[in-house]
């Protein structure tokens, strides 16, 4: 672990010398088996006693010295785990659950009910993308394998699927043996949220991914309880995100020039969230007269049945305001269901504006239409996100010259345009407010979810602008969750000797 620079690890360690004067019942630790050193994999071991509680059981993404920790197996037996609780749907944080069962995980995964809809649609996705790419990589001849095969196929995600437990957002589940869980919004995705836990001995708060102050069409993010610990995202812990008077203008701008030159606009887009926040962004940029009226295609089953999500009204998950008639039916959205039709988006060269995942461009259908358009300087790629390092879309932020797609390497003329504000994560003020709002003050923060230096800038701020000890947690390390040490409590216990 990277230590906090202040005295805590010390008081700590005195801490547990009085253990045995205390009598703790159960030693509480928490190991970091994911999202430590990089944004990817979030796994949060608690170990509570005899109960193995699993915080998200996300997929390593991006750089290969990560992914191919998805390969290997996890560090404690995953038939000894008796209970995930899942902050959010993002693959990040849900798509190792197959691998998990595959492994002999049985026990119940716990989730809000938008969460298990859209996670549904992550797993079986992250499935067939699995299976696919293993097919290319046999038939291409380009895997260091033998015989490549998926971590998990769609009958693992069929075994996982019926361990879904339903919970409700601030109402504490009672986990056995004293230990309870609550859900409060993050604000973030469709039913995110942060997860306190409660243990006879101690509290810990993990965020999850911590949406912005102002998500446009969600609930926005509560408060939750305090706790003696916190792990904490720190994905834009390093800066903020733009808030310009007139919303998106670079966007505009650029989809106006875009369409002049005859060309087309192709955002990479999350399927989950920022498809719809997109939708909602353009329709209200062409009734404000700011961009043409062209069609918007939005090319993905995935991004479609999100979409459904996002359109139950029955969830209560839009912020007030917001309908459904604000993102869901622009008068020129197109939909592309079968791959059929992605492939014939191909063909046309009218104005249009194509939104497709995935996100990072690490796959799904806008491969296709990179590799097509990327050629083009005529054409424009709108990057809506986070570009994770290792990824294409990082590649095209950082200005390469070609990417590589399928094998070939494809030239980049086209204009690569970065929109900041479509982050679904808060930036450094909303992750400083977030802890800030705690209360009771937590008596360390684990910065996890972040790349190291990030981790460390937002690990300083906790410290120097909050006056709370922070920690930068670092891969497969241990920490002791002991109780909350205060003044008081140390006068209470007799000296020896
Ligand atoms: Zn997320």
């Amino acid at each position: 672990m990277v230590l906090p620079r202040r005295a805590n690890a010390q008081t700590l360690s005195v801490w547990c010398g009085k253990v045995e004067v205390m009598a703790i019942a159960h030693p509480v630790t928490l190991t970091f088996l994911g999202a430590a050193g990089t944004v990817t994999g979030s796994k949060y071991l608690l170990t509570i006693g005899e109960r193995r509680i699993l915080v998200d059981a996300g997929m390593f993404q991006g750089e290969k010295e990560w992914r191919l920790k998805n390969w290997e197996p996890l560090p404690v037996d995953a038939a000894s785990i008796t209970d995930v609780l899942l902050t959010h749907a993002h693959t990040d944080h849900s798509a190792y659950l197959p691998a998990l069962v595959r492994q002999g995980f049985t026990g119940p995964i716990w989730a809000t009910d938008g969460t298990i809809a859209l996670t549904e649609i992550v797993l079986r996705d992250s499935a067939k993308l699995q299976e696919s790419a293993t097919k290319e990589a046999i038939a291409g001849g380009y895997s260091k394998h033998a015989a490549p095969v998926p971590l998990y196929d769609g009958g693992d995600v069929e075994a996982t699927l019926p361990l879904f437990r339903e919970v409700e957002f601030d109402a504490p589940l009672d986990l056995g043996d004293g230990v309870s869980a609550t859900w409060v919004r993050a604000g973030h995705i469709l039913a995110s949220a942060s997860i306190r836990v409660e243990t006879p001995e101690t509290s810990v708060l993990f965020s999850g991914d911590l949406g912005r102050h102002d998500h446009p069409i969600l609930k926005p993010r509560a408060t939750p309880r305090g706790a003696a610990y916190v792990v904490m995202e720190s994905t834009y812990g390093d800066r903020e995100h733009p808030e310009p008077e007139v919303p998106h203008e670079p966007l505009a701008d650029a989809i106006r020039r875009t369409i002049e030159r005859g060309g087309a606009v192709v955002m990479p887009a999350f399927a989950i969230d920022r498809t719809e926040v997109i939708l909602y962004a353009l329709s209200q940029m062409m009734r404000e007269g700011r961009i043409p009226v062209v069609p918007v295609i939005v090319d993905g089953p995935m991004a479609l049945k999100a979409l459904e999500v996002y359109t139950d009204t029955s969830l209560d998950e839009l912020r007030d305001g917001v309908s459904v008639t604000d993102f869901a039916r622009l008068p020129t959205l197109e939909i592309t269901r079968t791959s059929n039709q992605s492939k014939a988006l191909n063909k046309r060269r009218d104005p249009r504006i194509i939104v497709s995942s995935s996100g990072m461009a690490e796959g799904g259908r806008v491969l296709h239409h990179l590799a097509r358009l990327l050629p083009d300087a005529r054409n424009t790629v709108v990057l809506t996100g986070f570009q994770a390092a290792g990824t294409r879309g990082r590649a095209l932020e950082e200005g390469a010259r070609e990417v590589k797609i399928n094998g070939h390497y494809v030239r980049v003329r086209a204009e690569i345009v970065r929109d900041a504000e479509f982050s679904v994560h808060g930036d450094a003020s909303d992750l400083l407010d977030w802890v800030r709002a705690l209360d009771p003050a937590p008596e360390t923060v684990f910065v996890t979810h972040g790349e190291p230096d990030v981790a460390r800038i937002l690990a300083d701020r906790i410290e120097d602008d909050l006056d709370i000890d922070a920690a930068v947690a670092t891969y497969g390390e241990v920490v002791s969750l002991l109780p909350a040490i205060r003044d008081e409590q140390i006068e209470e216990v007799p000296e020896e000797g």
